[in-house]
């Protein structure tokens, strides 16, 4: 399994407006510091979350959106779904016929997507026709749900981020690899701990919005991501060999790369960056 980190910011970094000391330095030195909104292709046919990056990271790492034919989406907010980007799979803005794209999503994120989608250009997602029109095809995925295409086998994840539209945390499981990618989370619920249960990941990619402040919201601030990689070395997640990695970053308490690599680094993990490869 290959996977492309696509994103690592919450909602990008520097933050757009904001010029706090951490957004200054992010302007000044550049290079990883700079975070688009969170997301990450695998292979070259599977993407986790359409956000409104995506067609320019993956232009940038050399990737093709026409390859694409798996969508997993994690939720609904803004920095990982942008209606507009699958709106241009419409027939007339495009000019040839793309593969059709499987979209797997929480049945209430579904549901907003299409509203979405609905008040951009009056299609509706939901129906045949619909679908036949962007070329998708829909399917439901609750938290537990195992779903099989192609080599893949993923599993649906419970967490407690978004409870009114649906969200949901993803395990990649091809070829005897697995791959945790679990963003946006606060602290992993029982539910999720018992569905996670066992599954020896090879690669994780967890949130990390905040770092050493003493709030989280519905997010991971740095005490919070300790505490989640300790329980996950409870139930058999985590082992010696499993690489681990913190995502979604904010401007709050995560100062440039290099500075909250060296940090991570201390603690047995690695802050993720924008275009990062991995091989699992
Ligand atoms: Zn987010
Ligand atoms: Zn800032
Ligand atoms: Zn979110």
């Amino acid at each position: 399994m290959k996977v492309t980190v696509l994103g690592t910011g919450a909602i990008g970094y520097p933050l757009a407006f904001c010029n706090c000391e951490n957004c200054q330095q992010a302007r000044i030195r550049k290079g990883k510091s700079i975070r688009k909104c969170a997301s990450i292709l695998i292979n070259d046919d599977l993407l986790i979350d359409l956000g409104p990056d995506v067609q320019t990271s993956m232009t940038m790492y050399g990737k093709d959106m026409g390859n694409l034919k798996y969508l997993l989406q994690t939720h609904i907010h803004a920095d990982h779904f942008e209606p507009a980007l699958l709106c241009t799979r419409l027939p007339h803005q495009i000019e040839k016929k793309l593969q059709k794209l499987h979209i797997y999503a929480h049945p209430w994120c579904l549901k907003y997507m299409n509203a979405q989608i609905q008040e951009l250009e009056q299609v509706d997602l939901m129906s045949q026709e619909g679908a036949n029109q962007l070329n998708v095809a829909i399917h439901d995925i609750k938290a537990g749900d195992v779903v099989t295409f192609a080599n893949y086998k993923v599993k649906a994840i419970e967490t407690d981020h978004d409870l009114e539209h649906g969200s949901l945390l993803y395990v990649i499981h091809q070829q005897d690899k697995n791959l945790f990618y679990a963003t946006d989370t606060p602290e992993l619920s029982e539910n999720a701990l018992k569905q996670l249960e066992n599954i020896k990941m090879n690669v994780i990619i967890m949130d990390h919005t905040f770092g050493d402040v003493d709030y989280s919201y519905s997010h991971l601030n740095e005490k919070l991501f300790l505490e989640q990689i300790d329980k996950l070395k409870k139930i058999h997640c985590i082992d010696e060999n499993t690489k681990i990695f913190a995502t979604h970053i904010s401007h709050e308490g995560m100062k440039y790369h290099e500075a909250i690599e060296q940090r991570a680094i201390l603690h047995g993990y690695h802050i993720a960056f924008d275009g990062m490869e991995l091989e699992l």
